[in-house]
């Protein structure tokens, strides 16, 4: 066993250390050098191989008790390529206005906005098409995007920075809406995050999450080859651990809903024939997008305050 390299760790949400092994690959990570990792971290091999899965007995949060630590991580994600455009922009483009019209319906666009991981800023662009917000305060890691982010506020006031873990530049309670699409799950200290967050809110702020859900109908299909089972995951939520988590970190009220993906239907087939072991890379096939849940949940949150003045219920126990 390697493991003496990574990090052992409690429950994220809940600081317990009984867990039992739930989801494995046929080779364990934890039983591998960090340098014999790289290789799979960059998604050169086809073979599937991450940290054991865990489900916390306290909590039920499922996580991986080994993983990569901080530096390592930090070290992994600044070497890694950027995000390869498996899917056309079109049909990214039309999953994140789907994202934000979710939130739309609930929040208020008229504050700041925080979002942690924009990417290249496909929930900004509408945003600053479609609210009031005064000031955008945008963390992405990856510098090369910087610009075209900065593009994506079409002009109004932004500030870009590369580290997520550090909000201290934004005011505290100035934020109406704060967004984090498929960043959560990737978090070593969700709990921490999630806390920070909760300071930047407004009293009527709301903050929305995209995640994988790991009680989706295609985890249960897919089993052990479910994509969100990888090295770039080290807790994977369901509905209650969110919700729990979310709780925890001192927010009001939770609402989780499964949300749609949009996917070009050639893109589609092309997955679902490599998944049973054919190739259809010369079979033309129509590049339109469709809807589709695959296994992703919206969640949102509201900042306590808000909860307490719609009504004056007990707080939810953790
Ligand atoms: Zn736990």
């Amino acid at each position: 066993m390697m493991d003496h390299e990574f990090l052992r760790r409690p429950c994220p949400l809940c600081g317990t250390n009984d867990a039992r092994e739930e989801v494995r690959s046929a080779q364990r990570a934890e039983a591998k050098t960090l340098e014999s990792l790289r290789p799979f971290w960059s998604g050169l091999f086809k073979e599937k191989l991450f940290f054991s899965y865990h489900r916390c007995l306290a909590c039920g949060l499922l996580y991986n008790p080994i993983f990569f630590d901080g530096p390592q991580l930090a070290n992994l994600y600044s070497s890694m390529a950027p995000n390869m455009d498996l899917v056309t922009s079109d049909a990214i483009a039309a999953t994140q206005r789907g994202y934000f019209e979710a939130a739309a319906a609930r929040a208020m666009l008229d504050g700041d906005y925080l979002e942690i991981g924009p990417d290249i800023g496909y929930i900004v662009g509408e945003a600053a098409q479609r609210g009031d917000f005064e000031h955008f305060w945008l963390f992405e890691p990856n510098r090369a995007i910087h610009d075209q982010l900065r593009r994506a506020t079409g002009g109004r006031p932004a500030t870009v920075l590369p580290d997520m873990d550090d909000l201290s530049a934004v005011p505290d309670g100035s934020v109406s809406l704060a967004v984090m699409v498929h960043v959560l799950d990737h978090l070593l200290d969700p709990l921490a995050a999630l806390e920070q967050i909760r300071t930047k809110l407004r009293a009527d702020g709301t903050l929305m999450i995209v995640t994988h859900d790991e009680r989706s109908l295609l985890r249960r299909v897919m089993g052990v080859r479910w994509p969100p089972f990888c090295l770039q995951h080290p807790e994977l939520y369901n509905p209650t651990t969110i919700h729990n988590l979310l709780i925890r970190a001192g927010y009001g009220e939770v609402a989780v809903n499964r949300s749609y993906n949009h996917f070009p239907i050639d893109f589609l087939a092309r997955q679902a024939a490599w998944t049973i072991g054919l190739k259809l890379d010369r079979v033309p096939l129509p590049a339109f997008p469709i809807a589709l849940r695959l296994g992703n949940m919206l969640t949102l949150a509201s900042a306590p305050a808000q909860a307490a003045e719609r009504s004056s219920s007990r707080p939810v126990a953790v």
